[in-house]
């Protein structure tokens, strides 16, 4: 059978992979635990997410599902923290004998719960039409998750993936704050990067890896394989580890983004690819985030944003000028497109006026002081203006991305970039 649970955590503590690593020592009593649970993140921009829109799948070989659904029950209302407003867990059962035909659905609603805004009536509406085993608590919003995940749990072929091995802390210390090395994070992340990211920000001087919330998680290493995020983990010198758990996961893949034909198209709530052309020149607000506006080749404008914590990726923003054509990776709210990536495709040329040179002697020519007339002293010639000549943008074509430290859960970092028709600049 397939468990999917979501939406146990609040911003004060919990984490619902923890109750998902708990539950996979647990139910090793009622059956054997098939493949690597899954830790599958939603649609980031939804508003009323507790911290990072996660739920989680367990796939168990069983005789006795009316234990194992009885069990994870009585845990998640043991354990959720259904006390905080904003947390509605919801937990799903998907038996054997139904994998078949919920597997087309719930692959369908897994890509909706990432890239679309769904709402509990449609979670329930499945729900009650396949006749599919469920507990969902308060308003139920958890469902939706959990429906998501007993989704990706059918589709494993179907999308993306990376690996996320998530170290917890032992229960007495939670809420305190964390004891860690610092500098073991950077050594691992020295060892096996580029087969782990996000460990670290380099240019930052950040362990990113640490949550700073009153969760269970100790740490989280990401990276391509099992084997190398369980290898960096293996490298890191903190207090003591109560449990870890390796996760499958859509993390660092773009499953968030949507391609957009023009920049009519973007509603908030969604993460969108665009193509488009810078249309003003990037302006530093206050607040320190960067503004400008690109143009679709309909004529459509979007204002697009690098918010002050991507830090010094806002340097490169600010380079931008009206004519460079790019594409934006980045989710829409009020309006305006929160930039994730940034493929530049083309640079607009950059002119400067400068003294001609003479045409017979290519000395530069020097001012008259009448007007704009320029003389040569060796020659004589007099020419009437200024010149136009291009120079060089401080700026290449290519792929760049936010810093670690601003990293999207589900955005795929530049490091996993397999494109080789265009440079790719990985932040570190
Ligand atoms: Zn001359």
């Amino acid at each position: 059978m397939i468990i999917g649970i979501d939406d146990t955590d609040s911003n004060e503590g919990m984490c619902t992979t923890y109750l998902g690593a708990l539950l996979l020592e647990e139910l090793q009593a009622y059956g054997a635990v098939e493949t690597f649970p899954l830790l599958v993140r939603l649609n980031p921009t939804i508003p009323y997410k507790t911290r990072g829109n996660a739920a989680v799948a367990l796939k168990l070989k069983t005789v006795c599902p009316e234990k194992v659904i009885a069990h994870v029950i009585s845990r998640v209302e043991e354990l959720a923290r259904i006390e905080c407003e904003k947390t509605n867990p919801g937990v799903v059962f998907i038996l054997e004998k139904d994998y078949k035909i919920l597997k087309p659905v719930l692959g369908n609603f897994l890509e909706e719960a990432v890239r679309n805004v769904i709402e509990i009536q449609e979670a329930k509406s499945l729900i009650k039409e396949f006749e599919i085993s469920s507990k969902g608590f308060k308003n139920g919003r958890g469902l939706i998750g959990a429906l998501a995940a007993c989704g990706a749990m059918l589709n494993p072929e179907e999308w993306d993936h990376t690996f996320e091995h998530l170290a917890y802390r032992q229960k007495e210390r939670w809420g305190t704050p964390r004891e860690i090395e610092k500098e073991s994070f950077f050594e691992a992340d020295r060892k096996t990067y580029p087969g782990t990211w996000d460990t670290v920000d380099l240019t930052n001087r950040l362990v990113v890896c640490v949550p700073h919330s009153a969760d269970p998680v100790l740490f989280g290493i990401r990276g391509e394989t099992p084997t190398i995020v369980t290898e960096a983990a293996s490298m890191i010198k903190s207090e003591p580890v109560e449990r870890f758990a390796v996760y499958r996961t859509n993390q660092g893949t773009d499953m968030h983004l949507l391609s957009a034909a023009n920049a009519a198209e973007i509603r908030d709530m969604h993460s969108y690819m665009l193509e488009g052309m810078v249309s003003a020149f990037p302006k530093t607000i206050h607040g320190g985030h960067v503004i400008f506006s690109i143009r679709d080749n309909e004529g459509n404008e979007i204002d697009c944003a690098a918010f002050e914590p991507t830090k010094n990726f806002r340097a490169l923003v600010r380079k931008l000028m009206p004519g460079d054509k790019v594409v934006l990776s980045g989710s829409a709210s009020s309006g305006t497109l929160n930039i994730e990536k940034i493929e530049i495709k083309k640079l607009a040329p950059l002119h400067k006026e400068e003294n001609p040179k003479c045409p017979n002697c290519e000395k530069h020519m020097k001012s008259t002081g009448q007007g704009q007339q320029f003389r040569c002293k060796k020659c004589g010639t007099h020419v009437p203006s200024k010149v136009r000549c291009e120079v060089k943008r401080d700026l290449e074509t290519g792929l760049y991305e936010v810093p670690p430290c601003a990293r999207r859960h589900l955005a795929k970092p530049l490091v996993r970039e397999k494109r080789s028709d265009i440079g790719i600049h990985p932040a570190r």
